[in-house]
C-alpha cells in the first residue's frame, strides 16, 4: 500500500464535492493547474468565498502538505477546506495526498477501475492581497499596515515607520516558515507571490505547497527542478546534497532522523528564499522582475558575496553611474539596513549565505536583533 494513513480525521461532518461549489473567476493558470475564485454552498443556504485549484500534477503532494499544516495550530497557511478527484467527484480518502517518493502513481483513488481526473483543492478565501501584489504598488509598505495592524500607524511617513511594517512582515513570514520546518516540511517556493496577507486573520500566511517536501515521510523528497522558481531558489537548488541516500521507495515514518536534519539542514533552502524576499521589501527596484533577475545574475558572478555586490553598487552610486530611477531606492535600502548598528544588513547577509549551514534557521532568524530590538516593534508606534 502506497498510502500513508494520516494520524487524524478530517473535521468536516459532511464531505464536500463538486456540487457544493460554484466556480467563479479564473485567477490564473500556472504550469501545474488553474486557480479560481468561487463559492461554497452552505447547508443553511449561505455562500462562503473560496479558492479552488484544479491541479494537473503534484496535486496529491499539495493535498498532503495542506492536511499536515492544517493540523498545526496557529494558521500559518491559508485555511484548507478539502480536496477531491474531479472525475470521480469523491473526496480523496484520508491521507491520499501522501505518496512516498519513488512509489508509482496509483491509477485511481478507488481501486483501479477509472482514471483519475484533476484534483480539486479548496481553501477559504483569504483576501485579494499577496505580498507581491502589495509590493507592486507605490504605497508599499504603507498598504500593509491596515492588513497587519488593523489600521494605519500613527508615526509620520518615512524610513522608521516603513521598517516597522517590513520587520513585522518578516516576523510573520519567518514564524510561518518555522512552523512548516518544525513539522518536517520544507516549502521550497517561498516568495512574495506565495504569501497571502489574510484579511480574515490580519496576518501573513503561506500558500502554494505543491513544491513542498515532507522530509519526515519522504513525500516529494526528490526535487523536481522545474518546480523551483530560480528567482528565489538558493544556489544549490537542491534541499539535500547528493551524498544523502535516496529515500526508501516505501514510506518509513521519520526516516529522516533529527541527526540527519541537523547535518544536511534542508530547511535552509527556504531561508535563502526568505532572504530574497527581504531584499525585495528593502530595495524597491528589486520588486521589478528584470531587476531581480539581473541582481541574481550579478550575485552569482560574485560567488554569492553580498558585500561585494554592495561595494559595487555603492561605488556606482558615488560616481553617479546608477540610473536615477534606481539611485534613491538603493541608497534608502542601504540606510535601512544600516540602522540598529547594521542589524538588518547582518541578518540579510546571513540569510543569503552561499553555504546552507551559514544561514540561520527560521527560529534563529526570529531571534535576530533586527527582529527583536525594541525600535522596530509595532506596538511602540501604535500607542
Ligand atoms: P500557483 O501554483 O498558480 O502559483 P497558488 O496556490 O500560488 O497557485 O495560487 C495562485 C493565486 O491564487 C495566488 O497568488 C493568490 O493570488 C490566489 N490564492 C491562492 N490561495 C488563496 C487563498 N486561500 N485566498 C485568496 N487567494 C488565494
Ligand atoms: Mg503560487
Amino acid at each position: 500500500d502506497y498510502y500513508i494513513k494520516a494520524p487524524l480525521k478530517r473535521k468536516e461532518s459532511k464531505a464536500i464535492d463538486k456540487n457544493d461549489i460554484i466556480l467563479g473567476k479564473r485567477l490564473g493558470t500556472g504550469g501545474f493547474g488553474t486557480v479560481f475564485k468561487g463559492e461554497l454552498k452552505e447547508e443553511r443556504g449561505g455562500r462562503t468565498p473560496i479558492i479552488i485549484k484544479k491541479a494537473k500534477e503534484f496535486g496529491e503532494a499539495e493535498v498532503w502538505m495542506n492536511e499536515r499544516m492544517s493540523r498545526v495550530s496557529g494558521s500559518h497557511c491559508a485555511e484548507f477546506v478539502t480536496a477531491f478527484d474531479e472525475a470521480l467527484n469523491v473526496p480523496l480518502p484520508e491521507g491520499a495526498g501522501g505518496r512516498a517518493a519513488g512509489a508509482p502513481a496509483p491509477p485511481t483513488w478507488s481501486g483501479g477501475v477509472l482514471d483519475s481526473g484533476a484534483i480539486w483543492l479548496v481553501w477559504y478565501y483569504e483576501g485579494d492581497n499577496t505580498l507581491m501584489s502589495l509590493m507592486e504598488k507605490r504605497e508599499f509598505p504603507y498598504n500593509l499596515e491596515p492588513l497587519l495592524f488593523g489600521r494605519e500607524l500613527r508615526a509620520p511617513r518615512g524610513p522608521v515607520r516603513e521598517l516597522v511594517t517590513i520587520k513585522e512582515t518578516m516576523r510573520q513570514l519567518l514564524t510561518a516558515v518555522a512552523a512548516c520546518h518544525a513539522n518536517g516540511i520544507v516549502h521550497r517556493d517561498i516568495k512574495p507571490a506565495n504569501c497571502i496577507v489574510s484579511t480574515r486573520d490580519k496576518k501573513l500566511k503561506l500558500i502554494d505547497l505543491g513544491a513542498a517536501a515532507d522530509l519526515r515521510i519522504g513525500i516529494n523528497y526528490v526535487p523536481n527542478e522545474y518546480l523551483l522558481d530560480p528567482r528565489y531558489a538558493p544556489p544549490q537548488q537542491y534541499i539535500m546534497s547528493t551524498q544523502t541516500p535516496k529515500p526508501p521507495p516505501k514510506p518509513v515514518a521519520a526516516f529522516l532522523s533529527p541527526v540527519l536534519w541537523g547535518m544536511e539542514r534542508p530547511d535552509r533552502f527556504d531561508m535563502y528564499s526568505c532572504g530574497v524576499t527581504m531584499m525585495q521589501m528593502i530595495f524597491s527596484h528589486l520588486r521589478n522582475d528584470n531587476n531581480l533577475i539581473a541582481f541574481n545574475k550579478r550575485l552569482q558572478e560574485l560567488r554569492w558575496d553580498l558585500s561585494s555586490w554592495r561595494k559595487e553598487e555603492e561605488a556606482k552610486l558615488a560616481s553617479g553611474a546608477t540610473k536615477a530611477a534606481l539611485a534613491d531606492g538603493l541608497a534608502a535600502g542601504f540606510e535601512a539596513l544600516d540602522a540598529d548598528d547594521g542589524a538588518g544588513w547582518d541578518l540579510l547577509t546571513r540569510l543569503l549565505s552561499y553555504k546552507p549551514s551559514d544561514r540561520p534557521s527560521a527560529s534563529e532568524a526570529l531571534a535576530h536583533p533586527w527582529l527583536t530590538s525594541a525600535p522596530g516593534r509595532a506596538a511602540s508606534m501604535q500607542r
